[in-house]
């Protein structure tokens, strides 16, 4: 038998988690968001699954070219949005050529696209443009009291084609948050301000991401789908995958399913008796008869090695938990109370009947660092 380490990836559960998202964005179109391989997912793989009729997703957006190439490369012909748009102007040829639309940031690139010059067949292309304002992040856009004069300078650019407006919320996870207010302030002002030839209720807009999607209505007493909220389009990423995108528990959040579920199975077992430790430095000791499984996982496939004892595991649907310092290809479990359990049976480290969101805060981490971590080593099993 081969290293029985490996991910089922349901997507069933995908489609389920895409129909919610769907229900929540109302009229909004939706941009399923699949960089970092589909937040380990399998990027190709689960953008196939969201272009069947059911469940199409509006659009895809990934963080680089790269990423977005390996969709085309796999056939998806559907819109697809770079989020960081180019890092280059060299890429703005392929951009052209591939029609992918790109997130339009800063000045630089402003004026790097408006200066553009595309050749031969490209020469009457243009490409879409998604321009990003600063209401508040402080991490990407162009400030709001620019936004206006940007705005005219590249819609009155031959290199520019559909021109929509999109900003991000620093506090989304936290609904109740006044900073989520302010930047829907901030970002209303600035659609107000654009040039009236762009009759400002016509340019759409993009604002949410999961956690806007499934919580901003309900905290700012709207209705699920309110464009005003939401924006025409939103960008849904980690509830696709079926985690909670929020801090808090969300009675929507609950109905999401995992899509990853990763597993291994114990190889080996040991007896512990009081004083004795399993695997590296021997910084946590039995404090009474014990007996460990040894499972063939590890933080070389992603499993995070700061994961402490105590850390949530499930032995063939049982809970247990993590024992000891987390090996490269292994780690201990707790079999103590499960003696029926031993070599050969399965370990679920995350995913069905084990929240990947309660394994990351035991990790100090975030579902998302946990789930686009999982290492190109570990065998997939796909579940249609
Ligand atoms: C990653 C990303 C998203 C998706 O966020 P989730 O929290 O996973 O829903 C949305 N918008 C931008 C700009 C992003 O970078």
């Amino acid at each position: 038998m081969s290293r029985p380490t490996k991910m089922v990836i349901n997507l069933a559960h995908l489609r389920h988690n895409f129909a919610v998202a769907k229900r929540c964005a109302g009229k909004a179109q939706v941009m399923a968001v699949i960089k970092a391989n589909g937040y380990g997912h399998g990027a190709v793989r689960i953008a196939q699954a969201l272009s069947h009729q059911g469940s199409t997703a509006d659009a895809f957006a990934v963080a680089s070219v790269d990423e977005a190439l390996e969709l085309r490369a796999a056939g998806i012909t559907r819109r697809i949005v770079l989020l960081e748009g180019f890092f280059d102007p060299a890429e703005l040829e392929i951009i052209a050529y591939e029609r992918l639309d790109i997130v339009i940031h800063s000045e630089q690139q402003v004026q790097q696209l408006l200066v553009a010059r595309f050749v031969g067949e490209l020469s009457s292309r243009t490409i879409n443009v998604w321009l990003k304002i600063d209401t508040g992040m402080q991490r990407l856009g162009i400030p709001a009291e620019q936004a206006a004069t940007v705005q005219q300078r590249l819609a009155a650019s031959d290199n520019v084609g559909e021109l929509r407006l999109m900003t991000h919320l620093a506090c989304a996870d936290t609904p109740e948050h006044s900073a989520n207010q302010q930047q829907l302030d901030v970002f209303n002002q600035v659609r107000k301000q654009l040039p009236h030839k762009l009759l400002q209720s016509d340019i759409e807009t993009c604002i949410a991401n999961s956690a806007a999607l499934v919580a901003l209505p309900t905290a700012m007493a709207a209705k699920a789908g309110d464009s005003k909220i939401l924006g025409d389009w939103v960008r849904p990423g980690i509830m696709l995958y079926g985690a909670n995108p929020l801090v808090n528990e969300h009675p929507i959040a609950d109905d999401l399913l995992p899509v990853m579920t990763l597993s291994s199975r114990i190889i080996s077992t040991r007896i512990l008796k009081p004083g004795d430790s399993t695997g590296y430095g021997k910084d946590w000791i039995a404090d009474r008869p014990m007996r460990a499984g040894i499972v063939a996982i590890g933080y070389g496939d992603g499993y995070p090695r700061h994961a402490p004892t105590g850390t949530p595991v499930l032995v063939e649907g049982k809970p247990s938990r993590l024992l000891g310092r987390v090996s490269m290809d292994m780690l201990a479990v707790d079999l103590t109370d499960l003696p029926e359990y031993g070599e050969g049976d399965s370990v679920t480290l995350w995913g069905e009947g084990l929240p990947v969101w309660e394994v990351a805060s035991h990790a100090s981490t975030i579902a998302y660092e946990l789930l686009a971590g999982v290492a190109e080593r570990v065998a997939v099993e796909v579940l249609a």
